[in-house]
C-alpha cells in the first residue's frame, strides 16, 4: 500500500485523480420499461487530458460531457468510489480491487 495524500475535496476531476478515486457512469434510461443498465467506470486522465484537472467533478460539471454508449441517452448518473473498502467477510479497511471497476 502506498501512501498518498489525501485531499479533503474531491470537486476537481484532478483532486478525483489525486485521491486515487473512481468514477462510474451509469445509463438511467429506461426503454419500453427496461433500464438501459448501461455503465462504465471513467478515464479520468483522459477526461483530464479533455476537459483539464481544474474542470470541477460534480453532477453538474461532468454530465453535459458525457452520455450512454449503448443507447446515446444523456440521462446518467454518476458514482464516485473512495480507493478504499470495508470487507464485508472481515470488516478490515482494503484497496479497492481492481474487478470490482470493471478496469
Ligand atoms: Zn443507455
Amino acid at each position: 500500500m502506498t501512501i498518498r495524500k489525501d485531499p479533503y475535496t474531491t470537486d476537481t476531476i484532478g483532486k478525483l485523480i489525486d485521491g486515487e478515486y473512481a468514477l462510474t457512469l451509469y445509463c438511467e434510461e429506461r426503454h419500453n420499461g427496461y433500464w438501459c443498465h448501461w455503465y462504465k467506470k471513467l478515464d479520468l486522465e483522459k477526461l483530464a487530458l479533455k476537459l483539464g484537472r481544474d474542470h470541477g467533478s460534480m453532477h453538474w460539471d461532468l454530465v453535459p460531457h458525457l452520455w450512454c454508449l449503448k443507447c446515446g441517452s444523456r440521462n446518467v448518473s454518476l458514482r464516485l468510489s473512495p480507493p478504499t473498502f470495508r470487507d464485508p467477510k472481515t470488516g478490515q479497511w482494503r484497496q479497492r480491487r481492481e474487478s470490482d471497476t470493471g478496469r
